[in-house]
């Protein structure tokens, strides 16, 4: 045997800080983006992410009435309190505590967003993730995933994944299937001095979500909430609660699309015509 050295496979690095903007949007919820226009490149195929916090009713209580959707799909994780949708399909529902919905709009989709509740705390995010060319004009579909039928990995010194999508490195598979994308969405939780290191495919683009306390990424950078940190290139993803509480971070991947982004408000396509195609489908009452 020779005593060849093996590589350590590589930590992903900290490639750049997003800090997150307020922002309104919808009947004037107040929110936090944390992923736009800015990001579409280093980010995909994520295009948007918003944090909603609150415990004041009036930052949430108008909701996102009727609006359209061609192009993407749409995840809501609520980590607290309870939002009511509905469609132009007849389909509508409640999002409660914990529980996911990862909605495909593909060619179309009129829904509404209001939250079922008139007091206390609401929390939680919006992901907006792109679909390839040959997917935008799927049917909608949606995949509503209960917090219980959600699995948690324990791994030990006080860290929990809950795997909504993607499949960690223990074998734990999450109940949303994201095709082209392959999309990874495991919320981590990390007690006083806990830490986790997980193996991801370097052909993803990933991105954490620091949403609860401090933590260190890679063993260097010290990211508090509510932070987003782009992750680099490599084949590890390491981090470590820094705080003095628990701290919690999403670990966001999926495979980048490398195709051309024409993004006109809640339509997001590959060609400005596309896009107009879109607005005139809509207004024509095509969706
Ligand atoms: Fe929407």
């Amino acid at each position: 045997m020779t005593p060849e050295k093996v590589a350590q496979p590589a930590l992903r690095q900290v490639a750049a800080l997003v800090r997150g903007q307020r922002t309104s949007d919808g009947a004037g919820v107040r929110l936090t983006r944390l992923l736009g226009h800015e990001t579409v490149e280093s980010a995909d195929p994520f295009l948007m992410l918003d944090h909603f916090d609150t415990e004041e009713a009036s930052d949430y209580i108008g909701g996102f009435p009727d609006h359209p959707h061609r192009g993407f799909e749409t995840v809501t994780y609520m980590l607290e309190g309870r939002m009511r949708h509905g469609d132009n399909a007849g389909h509508s529902g409640v999002i409660g505590t914990g529980d996911v919905q990862w909605m495909t709009a593909g060619r179309g989709i009129v829904h509404s967003e209001m939250p079922e509740q008139t007091e206390g705390l609401m929390r939680g995010f919006q992901l907006w993730v792109n679909l390839p060319k040959r997917d935008k004009m799927v049917p909608a579909r949606y995949q509503e995933i209960p917090a219980a039928t959600i699995p948690v990995e324990a791994r030990g010194n006080g860290t929990t994944v809950k795997v909504i999508a993607g499949t960690t490195s223990q074998g734990t598979r999450g109940p949303i299937e994201s095709g082209a994308t392959a999309a990874h969405f495991f919320d981590i939780r990390l007690a006083q001095g806990a830490s986790i290191e997980e193996a991801l495919d370097p052909g993803l683009n990933a991105l954490l979500v620091v949403y609860d306390g401090w933590v260190r990424i890679a063993g260097e950078k010290t990211v508090p909430a509510v932070n987003v940190a782009l992750l680099g290139p490599g084949e590890r993803v390491a981090i470590a609660n820094a705080g003095d509480e628990a701290a919690g971070v999403l670990l966001i991947a999926g495979r980048p699309l490398n195709e051309p982004v024409a993004w006109g408000g809640p339509f997001v396509m590959n060609t400005r015509d596309e896009v107009l195609q879109a607005a005139r489908d809509y207004q024509a009452g095509r969706f």
